[in-house]
């Protein structure tokens, strides 16, 4: 039982269903960082496309990026080099990364952020006026440039600032339910108009999948309850692509916990760029914890390793009543926080904390999915011809862990990419559409309006609680096999549940977005407990307390795709960077985090 069932061509389509056609060539289905540069790539090549998004135009996770966009720039530190920015990327990732993805990142990203600076983006200057970089956690240079602590913001503004210019349409608040496939290609995309109700089918020569991440899989997270929910991974899945590394979610160690904040604020992200601008960790009992974890990298070690240091001294006993630690930065000037933390000093401010004088209650948060469509680097292709992803939907670049600034810079590196290989092949001629096609739009246009007519006792927003309640609790920070099994479960009677959902309201309401997003969730938690279930290793973000080392023979990727009968998993050896980033790797370059201090 699920909430959207599969296809089935045996079906009939329903007798009378309404939608709206749309044509295009290429069909953008998310307008983050990722789906706007890879639209921007394309008309500026002379390909026409539609972009659409759950959200206003420039309202998409994007937005809540902060502390930063990494190139190697080298504007603080002319050591730096796009080798050894992949050497780091390949490091923090554990060498699961796919090499090819890592290097077309690191190699193009100073072109990139140039291109974004005369786009008109306000990078943060030095005092010479070259585009400013500021630490973060496991890099070996300070490559991370910015503006301000609204870094994410100001990257979709000047993107959507030049689709405008370029004449790019985009179509808002269309929640798109199901790809469009005749079991060999991806033809469209079917969905609805969330003001109106409207279905709308979208054919499309090709689909461009760049619907962002699943962290919100989790009960503490760091992004909008209904932004994050897994439709791309599910979307692709469903088409017949692979999903890969879904073991791998990244725990961020700061998020907001605490009475003072209220649960609103729950989980929210104290960004990195806190602890990049020297803000320090201490337990209840007023030690700095991360001497005994980490002595040189201390609170600028990667991210699984500090989450799981703060998961340890609150395990131990050693945390506040809240469940959490205090992160201080109260030591630099005042001046020091409010210019380079403006965004922090004034949330902080607004829920009565001053920033500049005392500590603030954080804990680890899911932040980031390393898991993602598997892609190849050079085109987007996902193995289901018709169909390409781009962004925080795909994995591969980050490996077993995501070094912090390296996301926002895969959206535009390999979006960029993706739109050059895509104008370079597509044919702009547009045919009808087959009707094998149209049954499957229909069929599934019948199932929304049965599901619309659910009436069950359960409701969407409920079971989606319990889902993210029994991920927290089975495939957190600290897994085994048992809480795993437990998790699978657990998921199974959830998904049981679903036959007893009831819908209030019509299908222009909250609780029909959230019934979708149920069954997209569904998907991809089932893919993570299986995938962590399969990993016995100990690796970046994925810890076994039942395999607590790296084992070598596992440098494989996990992949899932639909079978018959459900989830196959299969394992896949992972490939080689080139000799220029081996030798970056072997160097083995290293930042002096006590200068810091
Ligand atoms: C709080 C926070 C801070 C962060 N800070 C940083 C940082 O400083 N540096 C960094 O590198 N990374 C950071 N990240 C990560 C980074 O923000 C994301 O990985 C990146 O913005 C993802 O961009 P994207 O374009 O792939 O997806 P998104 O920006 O998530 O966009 C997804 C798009 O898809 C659309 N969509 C989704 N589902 C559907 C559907 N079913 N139908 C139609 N449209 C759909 C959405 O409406 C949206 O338009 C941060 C993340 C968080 C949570």
């Amino acid at each position: 039982m699920d909430v959207l069932s599969p296809d089935d061509e045996r079906r009939e389509p329903p007798a009378s269903v309404e939608y709206e056609t749309v044509s295009v060539p290429v069909l953008v289905i998310g307008a983050g960082a990722a789906g706007a540069r890879t639209a921007i790539e394309l008309a500026e090549r002379g390909v026409d496309s539609l972009v659409v998004g759950k959200r206003d135009h420039g309202d998409a996770h994007t937005v809540w990026a902060a502390g930063g966009i990494n190139a190697s720039l080298g504007s603080r530190d002319p050591g730096d080099s796009w080798e050894i920015h992949a050497a780091d990327t390949l490091a923090e990732g554990h060498f699961l990364n796919d090499p090819s993805g890592v290097e077309l990142v690191t190699r193009t990203m100073p072109e990139r952020i140039r291109e974004l600076d005369e786009w008109g983006m306000d990078f943060a200057r030095t005092e010479e006026g070259e585009i400013d970089q500021r630490y973060f956690g496991a890099q070996s240079f300070r490559r991370t440039c910015f503006v301000g602590d609204r870094t994410g913001e100001a990257i979709l503004e000047t993107l959507v600032a030049r689709a405008r210019d370029l004449g790019i349409p985009y179509r808002e608040n269309v929640m798109v339910t199901r790809l469009l496939s005749d079991g060999v290609r991806v033809h469209g995309a079917a969905g609805y108009e969330m003001e109106t109700g409207e279905f709308v089918l979208f054919d499309a020569d090709a689909v461009v999948l760049a619907a962002g991440g699943h962290s919100a899989l989790y009960d503490r997270h760091s992004s909008r309850d209904e932004e994050n929910t897994a439709d791309g991974a599910a979307l692709a899945y469903e088409a017949g692509a692979s999903l890969m590394d879904m073991e791998f979610v990244q725990f961020h160690p700061t998020g907001m916990v605490g009475d003072r904040y209220g649960e609103e604020w729950d989980g929210r992200l104290v960004t990195e760029a806190v602890r990049g601008e020297g803000g320090r960790l201490f337990n209840a009992e007023g030690e700095r914890f991360m001497e005994r974890y980490s002595p040189d990298q201390m609170e600028l070690d990667a991210r699984d390793v500090v989450a799981r240091s703060i998961a340890n001294e609150i395990d131990d006993g050693r945390g506040t009543e809240n469940g959490g630690v205090l992160l201080d930065i109260s030591h630099r000037s005042r001046e020091f926080v409010e210019e380079r933390l403006p965004r922090m000093t004034e949330r902080f401010d607004s829920l009565g904390v001053d920033l500049a004088e005392e500590p603030v209650e954080v804990t680890p948060t899911a932040h980031y999915a390393m898991g993602g469509v598997d892609i190849d680097f050079a085109t987007g292709e996902t193995g289901v011809e018709g169909l390409y992803a781009v962004g925080e939907v795909t994995a591969g670049v980050h490996g077993a862990n995501r070094l912090g600034g390296n996301s926002l810079a895969e959206t535009v590196a390999v979006g960029a990419v993706v739109g050059e290989h895509l104008a370079g092949g597509i044919d702009t001629e547009r045919r009808d559409l087959d009707g094998g096609v149209r049954a499957v739009a229909e069929r599934h246009f019948g199932d929304l309006a049965a599901l619309e007519a659910s009436d069950g006792e359960r409701s969407p927003g409920e079971l989606i609680a319990e889902l993210r309640d029994l991920m927290e609790r089975y495939a957190g920070i600290l897994r085994d096999d048992e809480r795993l099994a437990r998790g699978l479960a657990e998921l199974d009677r959830v998904r049981e549940e679903t036959a007893g959902l009831g819908i209030e309201g019509d299908r222009r309401g909250l609780e029909f977005e959230l019934a979708v997003d149920l069954s997209f969730m569904l998907t991809a938690a089932e893919a993570i407990l299986r995938s962590a279930r399969l990993r016995t290793e100990s690796r970046g973000a994925h810890y076994r307390e039942d395999y607590p080392e790296v084992d070598g023979d596992w440098r494989r990727n996990v992949l899932v795709r639909r079978g018959d009968t459900g989830m196959e998993l299969s394992t896949r050896g992972v490939g080689e960077p080139s000799p220029a980033v081996q030798a970056a790797v072997e160097a083995g370059h290293e930042l002096e985090y006590h200068h810091l201090e």
